[in-house]
């Protein structure tokens, strides 16, 4: 596996070049660290630590800009909120009353999105590994699209359809063999990797599947990676692949009537050069526009990443023998991305004074029983006391999502900032809940 990229040698941003690149957020004397008109202080205050707090005008304003780039190049497109890096139900209205739809990788996900009253014609479903009672799920909804990654899988699509007399859309996902240059746990685009089927087997699968009862044949679609900051080039050669295929297709006389571009646009969470909307607008303009098709886009991360952070409290500080160690009240259970991804995270102190001292290096640590649970190292903070809180910054995707239980810790709850206004939009987890369910069987017990 390939080593994840190394970040280049410059000293980590400050904290004030952090908070000035993400506007919903900012540093105020007295009220200390502010999203919004709210200071995060009172939320840690009110609802304790850790909790996950999301800017609803963060989550418009990039849902807005992301559409807007896309009109401006001149692009008909729908946008498809790949729910799978930030799942809460507020969140999801919020994008919802953009005009975002869903795309969403299991039977849980579509359960949620048409909670989150995500109109079945908004609803994309992706994914290698979708069962029979996910695709019934579906059809039964009678969602906008399947996205199938595998002539094995479309065999199962056509006889579920079949058997429950309906017809599925279904795009064919093709995987275009490009490079992302993103970590390799995230990378999708590659041949060796286990999404979408290979350029070469594209069209004949295509054709067989016009063929199929049950299947009305609507596009394709590919997905290159995750938090792509290498530049547009490895998008631009994607594109062009299934703009190639799509004219085969059409020359073969089937239906193409829609281009799912994917996901994946990165964003900046230490000084990475992130893509901006217009350059990937730009670059499906440039491959895909000859097509004069409608096109989908599928994006998580670069939607609500920056729109959230997570809150922790200090537990202590410990002066190690090697280190200066920050032991917080959050750990890899809550926020796995630094543990799973070597991803760097800002740290920011909640208070104006605390952000204002003399900096050292500082370990940032969780509790659990794992080395591996390290949020930073060699990070350059200042000396915190117990209660102190900080924020974790960019903690909006693939944050609350990917959280667990481990070490008996509770799920965090999750905060919804509008404004002056701030409302828990769920709740922490009760200590009860982690025996719900468990049941010891009788045979223990006498
Ligand atoms: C994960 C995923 C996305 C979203 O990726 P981001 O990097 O969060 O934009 C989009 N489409 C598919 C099929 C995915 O699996």
């Amino acid at each position: 596996m390939a080593a994840p990229l190394p970040l280049p040698e410059t000293a980590d941003p400050t904290f004030a070049e952090l908070l000035a690149l993400r506007p919903h957020l900012s540093l105020h004397a007295m009220d200390g660290l502010m999203m919004e008109e709210v200071p995060l202080a009172r939320i840690a205050k009110e609802i304790g630590t850790p909790a996950w707090v999301y800017s609803a005008g963060a989550l418009r304003h990039r849902a807005r800009s992301l559409k807007a780039a896309l009109a401006h190049a001149g692009l008909t497109a729908t946008v498809h909120f790949a729910m799978k890096c930030n799942d809460n139900l507020a969140v999801l209205k919020v994008l919802g009353a953009e005009g975002l739809g869903a795309d969403v990788v299991s039977g849980g996900e579509l359960h949620i999105a048409r909670a989150a009253g995500i109109p079945a014609s908004a609803i994309v479903f992706s994914g290698v590994g979708k069962t029979l009672g996910e695709l019934r799920q579906a059809l039964a909804e009678d969602i906008f699209q399947i996205n199938a990654e595998s002539a094995e899988e479309i065999d199962m699509i056509s006889a579920v359809a079949a058997e429950m007399g309906r017809t599925a859309r279904v795009a064919l996902r093709v995987n275009p063999d490009v490079d992302a240059k993103t970590h390799a746990k995230i990378t999708t685009g590659k041949s060796e990797n286990k999404f979408g089927v290979a350029l070469s087997d594209a069209a004949d699968i295509y054709a067989r599947m016009a063929a199929l009862p049950g299947i009305a044949p609507v596009g394709i679609a590919t997905h290159i990676g995750s938090q792509i900051t290498a530049g547009m080039s490895a998008y631009r050669a994607a594109y062009a692949r299934l703009a190639e295929l799509a004219k085969a297709l059409r020359a073969d006389g089937l239906p193409v009537e829609r281009i799912d571009c994917g996901g994946g646009l990165g964003i900046s969470y230490r000084d990475e050069p992130a893509p901006s909307p217009e350059a990937l607008a730009g670059a499906i303009r440039a491959s895909l526009g000859e097509l004069d098709l409608p096109v989908m886009l599928e994006p998580g991360r670069w939607i609500a990443g920056p729109a959230g952070v997570l809150l922790a409290s200090v537990v202590l500080q410990k002066q190690g023998a090697a280190h200066r160690f920050v032991v917080v009240d959050a750990a890899m259970n809550d926020l796995v991305r630094p543990s799973m991804y070597e991803a760097w995270h800002g740290i920011v102190p909640l208070s104006s004074v605390r952000a204002t001292a003399p900096l050292a290096e500082s370990e940032v640590v969780g509790p659990v029983c794992e080395t591996g649970d390290t949020f930073a190292r060699g990070r350059l903070l200042p000396s915190l006391q117990p209660g102190d809180a900080i924020a974790f910054l960019d903690a909006g995707a693939y944050g609350a999502v990917m959280s667990s239980t481990y070490n008996a810790r509770p799920l965090a709850p999750e905060v919804l900032v509008d404004g002056t206004n701030f409302a828990v939009v769920r709740g922490r987890q009760p200590l009860d809940a982690l025996l719900h369910g468990q049941n010891v069987p009788e045979w223990l017990t006498t």
